[in-house]
């Protein structure tokens, strides 16, 4: 008899922007306490995940050349970690994940945590797993700090290293315009050159997260304009002196507010509707102060299987 192979799963996956981004000092195991506000964003991946006799990873659209396809892909991770969680043999996974990439790579936006969040949600539709999103952040906080926020989405307070989440009350539609560089940074490197900074001197840091929580109820994109803040901007911007150009650029543009996204080195401009946005795209990009510019909203919902079933 022949077995029924099940037919692949796509999953579509948002990027997120810190509205709030809260750095503590150097911990002695190397790590920084966060608080964070995440909102999840309209620029996606898209990972396919199917049964298949030559496993492994495949990975095109945006930045596809700077991505590992063997064993360091976080997608990958994300296949071994849910095998071992359920019993199988993780180094013989007959899975080939297939992603499209929309999120700049070491852009500030976490796409490989998106992908690795997309890989296990297609993954336990896939092999029809009965686990709950929960069990799932759990693996996904295994994998990294910002997994579990794009498996959830929306918008969200961050604590811990950042995978600590509670969902944040938020009324409002928020229009973007991401700048992204012409190349990517290296999360890692950023953090050590604000541990430099604070080293050297004492580089101001943002102001408290519930004054972003209340703008957030409010649902008023200029009151969130004026609180958005990130203690990583004057590192990323110390290893890249350039956006301090884009980021002018992008208030000149008409945006309300502009901000380096995480780590960087994508500039996310916050505008005061879908239009304005549209326009503030259009100007950046004759500017000639980035590679490519892109429109997006937020928040949207996490990791979600589209065009079937929407299991867990
Ligand atoms: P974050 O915002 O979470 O700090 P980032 O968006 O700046 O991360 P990523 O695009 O996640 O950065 O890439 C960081 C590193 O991870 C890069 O060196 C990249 O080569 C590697 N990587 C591993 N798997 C992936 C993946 N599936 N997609 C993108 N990068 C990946």
């Amino acid at each position: 008899m022949l077995a029924v192979v099940p037919p692949p799963v796509t999953v579509r996956v948002p990027s997120k922007v810190n509205l709030h981004l809260a750095v503590g000092d150097l911990r002695p195991d190397g790590y920084h306490d966060l608080t964070t506000i995440f909102q999840a964003l309209s620029l996606t991946d898209e990972v396919t995940v199917a049964i298949a006799d030559e496993p492994g990873v495949e990975v095109h659209g945006e930045g596809a050349d700077a991505v590992p396809t063997g064993a360091s892909n976080l997608a990958w991770r994300a296949v071994q970690e849910l095998a071992r969680h359920v019993g199988r043999d993780p180094d013989e996974p007959k899975i080939r994940v297939v992603i499209n990439k929309g999120i700049p790579v070491s852009g500030g936006m976490a796409g490989g945590s998106a992908d690795a969040a997309a890989t296990l949600v297609g993954l336990a539709s896939l092999w029809r797993l009965d686990i709950t999103r929960d069990e799932l952040a759990g693996i996904c906080a295994k994998l990294g700090s910002d997994v579990p926020f794009t498996l959830y989405g929306g918008t969200a307070l961050g604590t811990g290293r950042g995978e600590k989440l509670v969902p944040v009350l938020s009324r409002h539609t928020y229009h973007w315009v991401l700048a992204f560089d012409r190349r990517g940074l290296s999360t890692p490197k950023v953090f050590t050159e604000l541990d430099r900074l604070r080293d050297e001197g004492d580089p101001p840091r943002i102001g408290a997260v519930e004054p972003v929580l209340e703008a957030l109820a409010t649902g008023d994109p200029r009151q969130l304009a004026l609180l958005l803040g990130n203690d990583l901007q004057a590192a990323s911007v110390s290893l890249r002196p350039g956006l301090r150009r884009t980021l002018r650029a992008g208030v000149s543009a008409g945006a309300l507010a502009g901000t380096v996204s995480g780590s960087g080195p994508t500039c996310a401009f916050l505008c005061s509707d879908g239009e304005s946005a549209l326009r503030v795209a259009a100007e950046l990009a004759g500017a000639g102060v980035c590679r490519t510019v892109r429109v997006a909203h937020g928040p949207v919902p996490g990791a979600r299987v589209i065009g079937g079933d929407e299991t867990p």
